[in-house]
C-alpha cells in the first residue's frame, strides 16, 4: 500500500518527555511532562491525500512540525479506506489523484461519513470550486498556496465540525429545573422519576421547552 506515516514526527523533541499515551477514537491524548510543569494536549488527527510525493512530504513535516498527527495516502484507492476505516478529524483531499479522483473519493466518502474535507487542487476556476463544493468538500484551497492558510482553514474546519457536533449533542436533551427530555430515547422525567406521556403529550411537552415563555397559537399546537 502506497501509505506512509509521519506520526509523532516532532512532537517529542517539541514537548519533551512523553509519559502516557491514550487512543481515544480520533482523538490522541498525551500527558506530556518538560521541566516545569505537566500538560494535556489534544492532537487533531488528519489524513493528506496526495500524490505528489515531495508536496505530500513537505506538508506532512510541517503539520506534523504543528502538532498534527498525520496519515498520509498517495493514492485514491488508499486514501478511502483509510478515511472509511479510521475516524480522523479532518482530509486534505488532492483533487487529481490516479485512479479514483478527489471527487469520486469525497462522493463515495460522504455516503458513509461526515468527516470535514479540505479539498486541494491546481484547478481553480469558479466552477470547479463550486462542483468541489457541491460534491461534499467543506472547503476548497487552490495550488500554490501559503502553508499557514492551509493550517488555519485546517484549523477552522475542525473547529466548525466540532461544534456543530457539540451542538446536536445537546439538543437531543432538554431541562428545565428538575424537568429532563431525552429526545434520543423519548423520555420525559421530573426529578428523576418518568412521566407516563402519550405521544401528543410528550410532543406538547418538547414544543413548550422548546419555545419556553413564548405564547403559541393553537394552530402552532
Ligand atoms: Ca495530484
Amino acid at each position: 500500500m502506497g501509505v506512509s506515516f509521519c506520526r509523532f514526527v516532532g512532537v517529542r523533541e517539541h514537548f519533551g518527555l512523553l509519559l502516557q499515551t491514550r487512543h481515544q477514537q480520533s482523538d490522541y491524548k498525551f500527558v506530556i511532562q518538560n521541566h516545569q510543569h505537566q500538560r494535556t494536549i489534544l492532537f487533531m488527527r488528519i489524513l493528506l491525500v496526495e500524490d505528489e510525493t515531495k508536496l505530500a512530504e513537505y506538508l506532512c513535516a510541517g503539520l506534523t512540525e504543528d502538532g498534527f498527527v498525520v496519515d498520509v495516502a498517495n493514492t485514491g484507492v488508499d486514501g478511502l479506506h483509510l478515511a472509511l476505516e479510521t475516524e480522523y478529524d479532518a482530509l486534505i483531499l488532492d483533487r487529481m489523484l490516479p485512479g479514483i479522483d478527489g471527487m469520486a473519493l469525497l462522493s463515495a466518502l460522504r455516503s458513509k461519513k461526515s468527516t470535514p474535507v479540505l479539498m486541494l487542487t491546481a484547478r481553480g476556476s469558479l466552477e470547479d470550486r463550486v462542483s468541489g463544493l457541491q460534491g461534499g468538500a467543506d472547503d476548497y484551497l487552490v495550488k500554490p498556496f501559503a502553508f499557514s492558510e492551509l493550517v488555519a482553514r485546517l484549523q477552522a474546519l475542525v473547529r466548525r465540525s466540532k461544534s456543530d457536533a457539540q451542538n446536536s449533542a445537546k439538543t437531543v436533551k432538554l431541562e428545565i429545573a428538575d424537568l429532563e427530555v431525552d429526545l434520543a430515547r423519548r423520555k420525559a422525567l421530573r426529578s428523576g422519576q418518568r412521566l407516563d406521556l402519550t405521544a401528543k403529550e410528550f410532543t406538547l411537552l418538547v414544543l413548550f421547552m422548546r419555545r419556553q415563555g413564548e405564547v403559541l397559537s393553537r394552530t402552532e399546537l
